[in-house]
């Protein structure tokens, strides 16, 4: 017997996504794994699945039918590279090699273009929605040729998460894009999960809810505009009690945030292409400054204000809250595409943004109805420059920003941080400035460094003379 499709890695991703492909109709599964123990495991314990077991990549070459197709899911970085490297000596020209772990994708540009010399395709592919999704139906963000993807579409729609009836993946992009998109995914996951954090702190500290009572407030506004999985699993999370002490969990949990670096690859492939994803910026520097324990130990006695945060009526509190998280979400969401637009652009893929905001509806964390909204908003107007410019984003925004700037306000001034709050508002507020102290900054620039300015009223480059007599001379542009 011959199987369609194989995957390498056969840890809680790989094993999940090989029961997940086996389960669909068509589908016979190869599975290999570095330690031939991880193998037996998985093929012993789902014998439903009629996996083929193979112990070499000769053998797991062997056993697939041509064009060979092969979803690597090992630990990203050196893993991979290691793995390919073998999979090259046993594939033939036109067979495809698909790596669905968190790779780097610059990393996937890099591979994808070693990987074309030898006449192989290579897919990087983002898959969101960890290790519940990778079984039942993750959101799947391909990048890679778009030969691979005649061969490749139709076996990651029949394992997709379903939203609305369609399937949750679509040819992003080639080489390097899919990666760069799961990417940014995950930057705007970030600061979806401080806004919420945020949100949560007010209302504890305003209103003195307890834990419980402000999962009910989370559940509440999961039957509105802020539905999606991240608010419901808010929820369930400060609803538990630990069975130790009997509190509520999360007052038992160590408040110092990991992060596994995706966030911050987001932020610095921002940084690389001037694209101002200050939310997200924030949401992954707050998690730094959560696990600097140290630093957190010795601020303690700095001077804070002498009023504590004081709510005189808890429900419009809560809604000014509900009000500030949306405004802001609306601004990471915007965040992100923009840097997904960059991107492309940078990096010559053409990116459907409207296609990814919809394959986000289901399998993966950002899952949210909010989506269709961005989806609406990329079919009316394909070139939207700034996101939160389309309509429906107007008019909630124009809904919310009183209450946002309360919020933002209440929480400076009882000293209760707020980062994602105040920078995206911050960057709203920047986006509509008629004028902008830039022009400061660039008499500055001129001043010290020659830099040159651009004036208002006539074209052409201009230098002040700051160390002379301070006439303006015309220079050439440097910027
Ligand atoms: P891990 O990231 O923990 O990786 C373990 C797997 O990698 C094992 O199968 C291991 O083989 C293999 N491996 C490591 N180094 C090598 C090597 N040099 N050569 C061959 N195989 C190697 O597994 P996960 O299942 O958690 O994740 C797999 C991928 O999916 C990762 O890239 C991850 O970033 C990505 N991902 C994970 C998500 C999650 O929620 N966990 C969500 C989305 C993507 P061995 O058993 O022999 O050690």
């Amino acid at each position: 017997k011959t199987a369609n499709i194989g995957v390498v890695g056969l840890a809680v991703m790989g094993s999940n996504l090989a029961r997940n492909l086996a389960s669909r109709e068509g589908n016979t599964v190869a599975v290999y794994n570095r330690s031939h123990d991880k193998t037996e495991h998985l093929v012993s314990t789902h014998p439903e699945a009629g996996f083929i077991s193979t112990s070499t990549y000769e053998e797991f070459a062997a056993s697939l039918s041509q064009p060979r197709t092969a979803i690597i899911m090992v630990k990203a970085g050196r893993g991979t590279d290691a793995v390919i490297e073998e999979l090259v000596k046993v594939f033939e020209p036109g067979d495809i090699i698909v790596d669905g772990g968190n790779a780097l994708f610059t990393d996937t540009i890099r591979r994808e273009k070693a990987v074309r010399e030898t006449g192989i395709n290579f897919v990087g592919m983002g898959v969101s929605g960890g290790e519940e999704g990778a079984l039942l139906g993750p959101s799947i963000m391909p990048g890679g040729s778009d030969e691979s993807w005649v061969t490749l579409g139709p076996i990651l729609k029949s394992i997709a998460a379903i939203a609305e009836g369609e399937p949750c993946v679509t040819h992003i992009g080639h080489d390097g894009a899919g990666h760069f998109v799961k990417m940014v995914h995950n930057g705007i996951e970030y600061a979806d999960m401080q806004l919420i954090a945020e949100a949560y702190d007010l209302i504890r500290r305003g209103t003195n809810k307890s834990p419980a009572e402000i999962a009910d407030v989370f559940a509440e506004w999961n039957g509105g505009e802020l539905e999606s999985y991240l608010i419901e699993i808010t929820a369930e999370v400060l609803r538990q009690v630990d069975a130790d002490t009997n509190k509520p969990l999360v007052d038992i949990i160590l408040d110092q945030a990991g992060a596994k670096g995706t966030g911050a690859w987001t932020v610095q492939t921002a940084l690389d292409l001037g694209v101002p994803v200050s939310g997200i910026a924030e949401a992954t520097f707050a998690r730094s400054l959560s696990s600097h324990a140290e630093q957190r130990a010795v601020s303690r006695d700095l001077p804070g204000p002498a009023q504590a945060l004081t709510v005189d009526d808890a429900d419009s509190f809560i809604e000014d809250v509900r009000l500030a998280l949306f405004a802001s979400k609306i601004v990471a969401y915007s965040q992100g595409f923009d840097e997904i637009r960059a991107g492309a652009s940078a990096y010559g893929w053409n990116i459907d943004l409207g296609a990814v905001s919809k394959i986000w509806r289901g399998g993966c964390i950002i899952r949210a109805q909010f989506l269709n909204r961005i989806a609406d908003a990329y079919r009316d107007a394909v070139e939207l420059p700034v996101l939160l410019t389309a309509p429906y984003f107007v008019e909630a925004l124009g809904r919310a920003q009183d209450a946002w700037r309360r919020i933002v306000s209440i929480s400076a001034a009882a000293g209760l941080p707020a980062p994602a709050f105040s920078s995206s508002l911050a960057y709203y507020d920047g986006l509509r400035a008629e004028r902008l102290p830039a022009a400061l900054i660039q008499g500055q620039r001129d001043f010290f460094g020659a830099h040159t300015y651009k004036r208002i009223d006539k074209e052409g480059t201009f230098h002040t003379l700051w160390s002379g007599d301070r006439t303006e001379i015309e220079a050439e542009d440097t910027h």
